[in-house]
Formats: C-alpha cells, sequence, structure tokens
C-alpha cells in the first residue's frame, strides 16, 4: 500500500469540550500542517457530553424514540464542533475546511444507531487536500444509499476516524482523547496504573471488548484488518502515547497486560429450568434470532431435575431480552426470570496468558482473600472474566492490578529506598 504523507487526527468529547479546548486543538492541528508539513484529515466528537444530553432529551420526549429520529438528533453534535474548529483554524490563517460525514460520502448500512461503514467516496477530501486545506469531518455518522443519516455506535467517531485512515491510505490514526494512552486499566479507576508504550491490535482489541471504553472495540477491529497502526495521546499534554500495531514482539510478553472493567451488562435468571435436553436451545434461539448478543452464560449444577440458568446482555438490549425469556419460560414450565442490573464484569486480558498455567486459580485467589463473591466465570486463551456485585467493580479492578503486580514496579522500589 502506498504510504501517504497523512495523518488522521480524532479528537474525543473532552478535547473539544469547551471554546478554550477547540482552540487547544486548533493549535496541535496546527503543528502538524505547518510544522510537520503533513496532510491533515480531523476527526471531532460532539463537545462534551453532548451526545448524552440529545439522547436524555430524546427519552424526556418518548422514552423509546424511533431508532431515525434519534440518528437525526444525535449525529448533530459533531458538526457542531467541526464548524467551531474550522472557525478557530481559519483564525489562526490555516486554511480549513468542514464537513458532515454524508457530506463526503460515508456510506453506511441502514441499521440506524449502530450503522457499519460500507464505503467511503474520496473525492471531495482529496479535492480539498489538494488545495492544501485541512479536512475536518464529523465523527460518528454516515449516511445509508437512501440518503438517510445514520450513526455508528458510541464512541463511533474512533470508527469515522480509522475508517477515513484506511480509505485515505493514511500513515497512521492519533486518537487524540483525555487520558495520556491506554493504561494497565482505567487510570481513573487504579490510581497506580500504568501507562501501555506499545500493545498489539489482539491485546487492544480484548481490553476494549471487555470494557475500556478508551477506544471502540470496532474501531479496533478495522485498524487491525487493515493493519493500520493508531497512536493514542492525550490533547492536554505534548507526550508520546500509546502505539497500537501489530508487532512480533522478541521478548516475551507480560502474562497480563491489562484489565478492563464492565458496567453495561444485564444478568438474567432463569429459574427453576426443567433439566432436561433442548432446553438451552429453546431459550437462547429465540434471543439469538432478535439480534442479542448474549456474553455469559452459567447453569447452576441441579438437583431434583431443575436448574437455574443465568446469562448476560448488554443494558441497551436487557428489556428486549428478559421480554423473550419471560415468553420461553412459561412455554418451558419454568420458573421466576429476574434480571439484576446490580453486576460488574471486571476482565484480565493478555495473549502471554497462552501459554501460562494458573492465571485463573491466582485470579480467584485474589478475589477471595479479599472476599469478593465470583457469580460468574468465563475464560478464553488471552481472558478471563468474572462477575461481580456492582459496587465491589472498581475495587476488584484495583486488588487484580496489584496482584499481577501490573503498577508501576519502578514507583514501588523508590518508595521503598526513601525509608
Ligand atoms: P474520548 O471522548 O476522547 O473519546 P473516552 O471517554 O471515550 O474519550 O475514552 C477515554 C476514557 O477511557 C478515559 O478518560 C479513561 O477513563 C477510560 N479508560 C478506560 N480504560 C482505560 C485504559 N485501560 N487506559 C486508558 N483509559 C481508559
Ligand atoms: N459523540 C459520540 C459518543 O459520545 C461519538 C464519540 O464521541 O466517539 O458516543
Ligand atoms: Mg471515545
Amino acid at each position: 500500500m502506498g504510504m501517504r504523507k497523512l495523518h488522521i487526527l480524532k479528537f474525543g468529547g473532552t478535547s473539544v469540550g469547551n471554546l478554550e479546548r477547540i482552540n487547544k486543538v486548533a493549535d496541535i492541528v496546527a503543528i502538524y500542517k505547518r510544522r510537520k508539513q503533513l496532510e491533515v484529515v480531523v476527526v471531532v466528537s460532539a463537545m462534551g457530553d453532548t451526545t448524552d444530553n440529545l439522547i436524555e432529551l430524546a427519552k424526556k420526549v418518548n422514552p423509546s424514540p424511533p431508532e431515525r429520529e434519534l440518528d437525526m438528533l444525535i449525529s448533530t453534535g459533531e458538526q457542531v464542533s467541526g464548524a467551531l474548529l474550522a472557525m478557530a483554524l481559519h483564525k489562526k490563517g490555516i486554511e480549513a475546511i468542514s464537513f458532515t460525514g454524508p457530506q463526503v460520502g460515508i456510506i453506511t448500512d441502514v441499521y440506524h444507531t449502530k450503522a457499519k461503514v460500507l464505503k467511503i467516496e474520496r473525492e471531495r477530501i482529496e479535492k480539498e487536500l489538494e488545495k492544501g486545506k485541512v479536512v475536518i469531518v464529523a465523527g460518528f455518522q454516515g449516511v445509508t444509499p437512501e440518503r438517510e443519516i445514520t450513526t455508528l455506535g458510541r464512541g463511533g467517531s474512533d470508527l469515522s476516524a480509522v475508517a477515513l485512515g484506511v480509505s485515505l491510505g493514511a500513515e497512521i490514526c492519533e486518537i487524540y482523547t483525555d487520558v495520556e494512552g491506554i493504561f494497565t486499566a482505567d487510570p481513573r479507576i487504579v490510581p497506580e496504573a500504568v501507562k501501555i508504550e506499545c500493545i498489539t491490535f489482539d491485546e487492544m482489541l480484548e481490553l476494549a471488548a471487555k470494557g475500556a471504553q478508551v477506544l471502540q472495540t470496532r474501531a479496533v477491529e478495522l485498524a487491525k484488518k487493515f493493519n493500520l497502526s493508531l497512536h493514542v495521546r492525550s490533547s492536554f499534554t505534548k507526550k508520546e502515547g500509546t502505539i497500537i500495531m501489530e508487532k512480533k514482539s522478541i521478548l516475551e510478553e507480560p502474562v497480563v497486560r491489562g484489565i478492563a472493567l464492565a458496567t453495561d451488562e444485564v444478568k438474567i435468571t432463569v429459574c427453576n429450568v426443567p433439566d432436561r435436553p433442548g432446553v438451552a436451545a429453546h431459550l437462547f434461539e429465540p434471543i439469538a434470532e432478535e439480534g442479542i448478543n448474549v456474553d455469559m452464560i452459567v447453569q447452576n449444577v441441579s438437583h431434583r431435575k431443575v436448574t437455574d440458568i443465568s446469562f448476560t446482555v448488554n443494558k441497551n438490549d436487557a428489556h428486549r431480552a428478559c421480554a423473550i425469556t419471560k415468553k420461553v419460560a412459561k412455554g418451558l414450565g419454568a420458573g421466576r426470570v429476574v434480571a439484576d442490573e446490580d453486576i460488574a464484569k471486571v476482565s484480565i486480558v493478555g495473549v502471554g496468558m497462552r501459554s501460562h498455567s494458573g492465571v485463573a486459580a491466582a485470579v480467584f485467589k485474589a478475589l477471595a482473600k479479599n472476599k469478593i463473591n465470583i457469580e460468574m466465570i468465563s475464560t478464553s486463551e488471552i481472558n478471563i472474566s468474572c462477575v461481580v456485585r456492582k459496587e465491589e467493580g472498581e475495587v476488584a479492578v484495583n486488588i487484580l492490578h496489584k496482584a499481577f503486580g501490573l503498577g508501576s514496579g519502578k514507583k514501588q522500589t523508590k518508595n521503598k529506598r526513601k525509608k
């Protein structure tokens, strides 16, 4: 793939959170354009909590608004920050032009609020880049072939940035956010978390999928697919952040790379299910048919020919999943269906776990020692997840972070020596 000297710069909600920040972002863009002499395509998120506020507004009018209209509403935030950034750049004497997703032909499928990018018509962007302009694109949005406005799922500006990077053949996609990079755990939850210099797509993908909101999972997936390196960094400092890339490391990988916390799942339990072949299929088939993803599943040990089945789904799907489950439970002659929102899922992630035994045992031991009850467990080659009570989620992350020695070793030795 012929590399051109083009960088995608993506700025998240906090980075463009107010006018002072937008001016700061303009300064950063100016460095790329003037000092580094690069072609620059900027992708912006909506200012601060704009998207959350718009969703709240919608729900006040209608608790389950038509998704088409929801997209009409929540896609507006990004247009505001894009236009303001263009104005800020003009004031600094830098030629810039802002666009919506539809204007630059970000074509998606028809699934409102979670649309997939099908293709990007590059002509308009290329034309403006040729004129030497900074091109600003509103993130998070696209348009169907029928000219309906869509959005790409929460955190979708990351996806806009990666998709544009792939389509335009960018050298790298720089994701400017409000933390200095990818840490061993969310630095807001674990103060000792350490910044990771370089991480593979696979590990980042797993961390994102398990709840580390710093990057949208689908964006990492796409970057991996097309081998487009990402650089996650802060718009508040000049420091280098974290590089996400495909690398064949010579050194041995750490066993555990990082820890993620997800608090957006709901546990649904069907009580007293008759214990006979085919029951699980009866329950999970109709849920799958509705396009609902089931994450973890636990079937309790059965005495007396009945059993409890619990599973988790995203909270956005919980309502529908519950309704289906109740129907099925009735048909099966099962008992009550209970939805539990007060759960959190703690996951440890690392490709080094593949070749190590005893990692799961160490997780269970650390949690047990701190009297944290594990309600569900799932494991893969590179991840172990435990469902715990929601109020214990952050504590559990801290415990595991310590148990696997992920904190800054340097700091600890220094402190000891001082004493
Ligand atoms: P943006 O608005 O820039 O897209 P997000 O809020 O989507 O920013 O993502 C950044 C946030 O992700 C950070 O403020 C941090 O709290 C959270 N986060 C979760 N896990 C991690 C992690 N492992 N490393 C860094 N940040 C993380
Ligand atoms: N503004 C959108 C959101 O809050 C997209 C993004 O910030 O990436 O989800
Ligand atoms: Mg984000």
